[in-house]
């Protein structure tokens, strides 16, 4: 895990780096077509030695010669900022630009680990960058409606006005993300869209900021079971502390992980931990309802029944159009 660590610290440092040398090529550009912003940066410097001087000094009317440098400052600002936008060029052009302004990419805040520290900690840890792959693919703008029938299924709505109901709550759920208690249940036969709504919820959840992790059930199952198996006993508390802790867990294909007494506790502790800290699920399966009931013991099941929203997808197999369209 520290190799994980130091890896996202130097990743850190690079994209300093390279914003750093990116806003000094800027200013360059910018002095060489307004060298009046130069001046004006030069007397910027000026003053900001002359301030740092009366704070040492202490000079008798030290309070009115500060008070008279901070106009001169406010006043310089504002005219370069003019001159800028004169040019055609946006007022923060020569600041240096960040991924992340929380931390202004250190990964700390007030020395703690920054949001974005642990979503780049989660994509190495787990190899996960592909969520942000997929998400290119898989998101809102790509959904289509078409692929679902129109026509009523088995006695109820037709499958396309059913998943129009779904996306309304997956689109409520993003919304009220801090603010809902509830998490997403999927359930409902193979391709019909439950992983391809996930990552549409996760695209969104990641442009607000927050950290997402997905895994199917048998890769989540798996991970604990080595890394329980592992000596170094940090890595599993490591890998326990990102599943519990991240904003969204996804948990795909429940019920494909091999049930054993691990599987089930492990799984039941996530849920439960997760749960009382108020963190968000969305987790999807295709087995039937009756069947989930059946294979999970009732401490996870009524915690699943009380605190998630039970959406069924139905109808056709989506894939076999997809595949005719594309
Ligand atoms: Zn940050």
């Amino acid at each position: 895990m520290n190799n994980l660590v130091q890896e996202v610290l130097r990743e850190y440092d690079m994209l300093r780096d390279k914003s750093l040398k990116e806003a000094l090529s800027r200013r360059e550009e910018v002095y060489r077509k307004i060298p009046q912003i130069s001046q004006i940066d030069d007397k910027i410097k000026e003053i900001g030695i002359e301030i740092s001087k009366a704070i040492f000094l202490n000079p008798q009317n030290q309070k009115e010669f500060l008070e008279n440098l901070r106009h001169k400052l406010i006043y310089l600002k504002k005219e370069k900022a003019g001159l800028l936008k004169l040019n055609g060029y946006p007022e923060t052009y020569m600041e240096q630009e960040y991924e992340c302004n929380i931390c202004k990419d250190t990964g700390f805040v007030n020395n703690k680990r920054c949001r974005c520290f642990e979503q780049k900690l989660i994509n190495l840890y787990y190899k996960q960058s592909s969520i942000e792959e997929i998400t290119k693919i898989e998101n809102f703008d790509n959904f289509d409606y078409h692929l679902y029938s129109d026509k009523p299924y088995k006695g109820k709505m037709s499958p396309r006005e059913n998943i129009k109901s779904i996306v309304e709550v997956a689109k409520d759920f993003i919304d009220y993300f801090d603010v809902e208690k509830e998490s997403l249940f999927f359930y409902g036969d193979s391709g019909l869209g439950k992983t391809f709504l996930s990552h549409c919820v996760a695209k969104e959840l990641l442009d607000k900021g927050k950290v997402v992790l997905y895994r199917t059930a048998p890769d989540l199952v798996e991970g604990l079971r080595l890394n329980k198996l592992n000596s170094d006993n940090d890595s599993y508390y490591e890998y326990t502390d990102l599943l519990r802790e991240c904003d969204l867990l996804i948990i795909d294909d429940l019920g494909t992980e091999p049930i054993t007494p691990f599987s089930l506790q492990e799984i039941f502790s996530i849920v439960n931990a997760r749960l009382l800290a108020n963190k968000k699920f969305i987790i999807s399966t295709n087995l039937p309802l009756s069947e989930v009931m059946n294979i999970y013991p009732e401490r996870l099941c009524s915690r699943i029944l009380g605190n998630f929203k039970l959406l069924n997808f139905y109808g056709d197999d989506i894939r076999i159009k997809r595949k005719t369209i594309n």
